[in-house]
This record gives structure tokens, sequence and C-alpha cells, in this order.
């Protein structure tokens, strides 16, 4: 473990835009109200309280509808122009406390300050290009049957979405479908993890205040699985974004069936990480290792999966090991570190479980598989094998787990032997062999010489099988995420009929 060095500095540099007076023991239903219970946010490196929200019970999801219902009618009727304005402003306030948002996404969710960092830079993304997708046209002028009559088909709002974000990055996750939403003239109601409601809710709130935004356009509702099912099962509540566990999906996937809600659902992952006998083994090697310990690998698109060829692999996995071992391990608050905390100590468990099983099932433990308190050394298991759990459980936590193939169909084979399909990447010295192994992954994203782990505001981001339900965030595609047609016929002199 790293020993304590820059304490004193980085937490004094605490400011007071996010001052907790504002909202401690509140919560957001178009204005801050004092809620009757309050759930307490813990740094998962030290377990030191980091302040209080207000709880929401399922119950309240009534008022929170109506008070969206309301003010969506009004917002959805301002311009373009001025939607577009507000977005650029909540950009602005949220770049204008970039130190201190960074600060606290290393301390709630436990991430290295890079991860963080970018965690407040494509937030800031996500809302531009939501001002940016408004300038695209809303529809079509259709043929029309009736010279004398306009045809149109136009996108409209759909009123209220309900989204609930997971922990992991806590802020962009949530702002990825809150601010498309909310550009598009739907008001939002919000539910984070209970364990991330800080960056993940609180601060999406001061933002769009501090910006303007009309009251009741955006909400928050703090709490875990009974508030979330009631958010899903609300009357008024057209459309769900959900961004977690598969297991949980298919439960949100299911009550809005039984809803008639479109749902939108962004699963987990198992990606695969090829790495062919003619790539450059040491850059395969770093990419590998971010793509399995970025935020103690607690990333959907983390590489899952090290598939290596069998001529290349006692060389890479000995590259591997040599790198994991040399992470330091910390507090990435207080310490310059590598790898942080893992989130609770039910996911280190369960982490510990798993690499123990694979072990014992066969694999060889190169590294790691021992943890400090929340603390879990980056690990790298060889020779894993299919029916292992570590081949095939997503894991939270920092895990390498290595298998080899014999070649490229085995490759792919074994690429594609999952439910899961997130991301993949191919490391290989041959661009054509890359494309040729890219296109049979079957998978949302796939990378050739690079990693798995990559989200930008411009992409169309989501997942093949149990990776989601075919829905794509990105502007590329939030105009059909979050609008609907409506077919609009105008004359100028009413219609005659027979009867
Ligand atoms: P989770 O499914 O446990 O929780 C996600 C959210 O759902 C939380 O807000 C939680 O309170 C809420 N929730 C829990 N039970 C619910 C229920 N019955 N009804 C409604 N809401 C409920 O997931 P997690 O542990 O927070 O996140 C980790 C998982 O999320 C991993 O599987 C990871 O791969 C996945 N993930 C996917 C993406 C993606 O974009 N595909 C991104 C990040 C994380």
């Amino acid at each position: 473990m790293q020993q304590t060095t820059n304490s004193s500095t980085k937490q004094s540099s605490a400011s007071s835009w996010l001052d907790s007076s504002r909202w401690s023991g509140k919560r957001f239903y178009g204005e801050w109200t004092v809620a009757r219970s309050t759930l307490p946010v813990r740094e998962p490196a030290t377990g030191e309280i980091l302040g209080e929200v207000g709880e929401s019970q399922p119950e309240d999801l009534k008022s929170v509808v109506a008070i969206a219902t309301e003010a969506q009618a009004g917002w959805a009727g301002k311009s373009a122009e001025e939607r577009a304005a507000l977005f650029r402003r909540t950009a602005a306030v949220l770049e204008a406390h970039r130190n201190e948002l960074i600060d606290l996404i290393i301390r709630e969710t436990g991430g290295l300050r890079g991860k963080a960092q970018m965690e407040v830079q494509n937030s800031i993304e996500e809302l531009l290009h939501s001002a940016a997708i408004l300038v695209h046209p809303e529809g079509h002028i259709l043929p029309s049957r009736d010279p004398d009559r306009l045809s149109l088909a136009r996108r409209v709002p759909l009123g209220i979405v309900g989204v609930i974000a997971p922990w992991n990055v806590p802020m962009l996750l949530a702002m990825r479908s809150v601010a498309p939403a909310i550009a598009l003239g739907n008001a939002v109601i919000l539910k984070p993890d209970p364990q991330t409601p800080i960056a993940g809710g609180v601060v999406l709130a001061r933002a769009f205040e501090d910006a303007g935004l009309p009251p009741g356009v955006f909400n928050v509702i703090n709490g875990g699985a009974a508030v979330g099912e009631a958010l899903v099962e609300a009357k008024g509540v057209r459309m769900i974004t959900f961004t977690g566990s598969t297991a949980v999906g298919r439960r949100v996937g299911e009550l809005a069936g039984k809803n008639l809600k479109r749902v939108a659902l962004e699963l987990g992952g198992k990606s695969p990480f090829i790495v062919l006998d003619d790539a450059d083994l040491e850059a395969a090697a770093s990419a590998g290792a971010w793509g399995s310990y970025l935020h103690q690998r607690q990333v959907c698109m983390a590489s899952g999966r090290h598939i290596v060829l069998r001529k290349v692999a006692a060389e890479y996995v000995d590259i591997l090991t040599k790198k994991t071992s040399a992470l330091p391990v910390g507090d990435p608050f207080r310490q310059d570190v590598a790898i942080g905390p893992l989130i609770n100590a039910k996911q280190l468990a369960r982490v510990d479980q798993i690499v123990k099983d694979t072990v014992a099932a066969g694999a060889r433990l190169m590294t790691g598989g021992t943890h400090e308190g929340p603390f879990y050394y980056p690990t790298v298991l060889h020779n894993v094998r299919s029916g292992m759990p570590a081949y095939d459980l997503e894991i939270f936590g920092p895990v390498a787990p290595v298998i080899v193939a014999e070649d490229e169909d085995d490759a792919v084979r074994i690429a594609n032997d999952t439910d899961y399909g997130l991301s993949g990447a191919v490391q290989t010295g041959s661009l054509e062999r890359g494309l040729r192994i890219a296109r049979r992954i079957r998978s949302g994203l796939v990378h050739i010489n690079d990693q798995t782990i990559a989200d930008y505001a411009e992409i169309p981001f989501g997942g093949m099988g149990a990776s989601g339900n075919g829905s794509r965030f990105g502007s590329m595609t939030n105009w059909e995420e979050f609008t609907e047609w409506q077919w609009l016929t105008v004359g100028g002199k009413p219609a005659r009929y027979p009867f």
C-alpha cells in the first residue's frame, strides 16, 4: 500500500459551490425540500461520511410526476435556441467548478484523478452536444395524398423520462441520458445510485438550478430498488433509461414492458481483448492492463477476458504480470496510486470468491489475489478456461483473466462465447487481420489496436446480447431515443366527406 502523501493540499481545495447546507437532508423535487429520512454517503477508501441526502419514498412518485408534468409543457414550448442556451450555461457552471467536482468524484467513487477528470470533461461535452443536436432537423415533409394539404412527420418529446443510474461513473452516466432528454423537451426524474447521490444527483440539480432551468423540469429521487421500481411503474413516466447490471436491467425491462413504456437498457459486459501473435506485446500488455484495471475494473466496458494466441501467451502473461505487480494501490484522493478501493465490502468479497474459485478450478494465479481493507490488489489469472467463474462472470474488481487460444478462429469463438456483447478489442500488427476479426466480434463497440474502454458524446453507445436491449446513447442517436414521431397534416380549407 502507498503511504499518505498529499491529503492536506487536496482536502483544503474544497470550495463552497457544493456547500451541503443547501442540499443536506433534502430532495430535489423542483426545489430543495426537507426529507423525512436521510441516506449517508460514505467515502469508500476511508469510510468517512461525505454528506447526507434526503431519502425518497415510493409514494413520493405521484407528487414528483405532477411537478414534472406541469413543468414539461412549458419547457417543451420554449424555442430550440432558448433550450440550447440553457445547456451551454449548464456546461459553463460545471466548467467553473471543475476542480471541486473532480475531488468529489474521487472521494465518492474511489476512482483515480484521471478518471474523475474524464468524467467531468465528458459530462460537459454531453451538455454541449445536447445543445448542438437542437440544430438538427426535427422531421420531414412527406409526400401528400392531397395537393392542398401539407403532410409532416415531426419528432415530439415523450413527456417525462425516468433515468436510473449506477455508482461507478455517476455524473456522466446520469448526464448522458438527462441532458439529451431535457434538451429535446422532456422533463426528467433521476434516481442516482444511493452510494453516489452527490456526484450522481446533487451536482446535476445544482448545475441546472444555477443555469436557470425552470423548476420541475429536472428532479432527483434518492433511494434503492423500491424507489427505482416505483419510478419505472409511475403513471405519467413515458420512458425509462437504465444503466446498471443485467440482472436488474431484466427486472426494469419486465416492469417497463408491463406498463407499456419505452425502455433503454445499458447493462453489463465481459468484453474480449484479443492479442494476436503479430501484436506489439509491450503495447498490448499496457493497453490490456489499462482495460482491466481502470477504476479497479468497475467499468462495464472493461477488458473482461484477455484472449491470447498460444504462440505469444507466455511472453504476454510475463509482461502483463510485471506491469500489474508494479501498480501502486491505495487511497486515490490522498495518494498517488493506480488502483483505489472497491466500492463496498460485498463487492470485494464477491471478487475474492471468483478469484479463489477460479484458482481452485485450475487457473494459475500470477500476481494479486489478496486485499487490504477495501483495496484489492490487481490480479492476473493465467490459463483460465470455459466453466471457470473468471471466464463466465462479470468481475467488478481489478482482475485480468488470460485465456489461451489456438488460432484466429478459436480466438473469435472464445470472444463470442458469452451472453454479453458490449465492447471488444484486437491487438495485431496487421490491419487486415484486425479488421477480419473485429467484423466477427458480436459487440456494440470494437477497437483495433486499442483496449475496450471508451465512450464519447458523439458515438452510438450501446451493447448487443445481454449488454442491452438495442438502445444507443449519443448525439447521433439521441433524437431517436428521447422523442417519438407525430404525423401532422394541415390544410387551408376544411376537408369534405360524403357523410
Ligand atoms: P445495479 O444494477 O445494482 O444498480 C444500478 C441502479 O439500479 C442503481 O441506481 C440501483 O439503485 C438501481 N436499482 C437496483 N435495483 C433496482 C430495481 N429493482 N428497480 C429499479 N432500479 C433498481 O448496478 P451497479 O452495481 O450500480 O452497476 C454495476 C453494473 O452496471 C455492472 O453490471 C456494469 O457492467 C453495469 N454498467 C453498465 C454500463 C453501460 O453503459 N452498459 C455502464 C456502467 C455500468
